[in-house]
């Protein structure tokens, strides 16, 4: 499936190629709430890195988060590159260069229809803000750090795997 994704502003517009984009994975964590998450957690799609088509690309900012938690006690960079429009702000897709294959857009950069979540994934919640509160359905989970599926696993095992 074709995800066309833009920054509020229109400096920034993208196109990848998604085998999994239900938007079901809530991710808590510090770093996406901060720069991207207003309810308490951002949403990761996955998608084909080498279908990635930039337009504007020289507006696009790179932010490396410095992490520093239960997990990694001593503050490392994260290796994941969150790429934002820098005139407008919005958080538009995240690149690991340790799994190259893949991007993860955020639901909320992409424009085009996405099928709902029959069930949601809630993670990170160690690290969620005090005042958010995880709307939980009856078949959602919740994990405290990450859960043991993929993305791609979870589209897989759902039957909502897209060719
Ligand atoms: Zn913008």
């Amino acid at each position: 499936m074709l995800l066309k994704g833009s920054c509020r502003c229109g400096a920034v517009r993208f196109e990848v190629e998604s085998h999994t984009p239900v938007p079901f994975m809530l991710c808590y964590c510090s770093i996406c709430r901060k720069q991207q998450g207003g309810g308490g957690f951002a949403i990761n799609l996955g998608a084909d890195s080498a279908t990635l088509k930039i337009t504007g690309k020289r507006n696009v900012g790179v932010y490396r988060a410095e992490i520093e938690d239960d997990e990694r006690p001593l503050c490392e960079v994260s290796t994941g590159e969150r790429n934002f429009c820098r005139k407008c702000g919005s958080a538009l897709w995240l690149y690991d260069p340790t799994w190259p294959d893949l991007v993860h857009p955020f639901a909320s950069a992409i424009d085009s229809e996405l099928p709902k979540p029959p069930e949601k994934v809630h993670l990170m919640l160690k690290y969620k803000a005090s005042w958010a509160e995880p709307v939980v359905g009856k078949n959602d989970k919740v994990f405290d750090v990450y859960p043991e599926e993929s993305i791609a696993d979870w589209h897989k095992r759902m039957g909502l795997w897209v060719e």
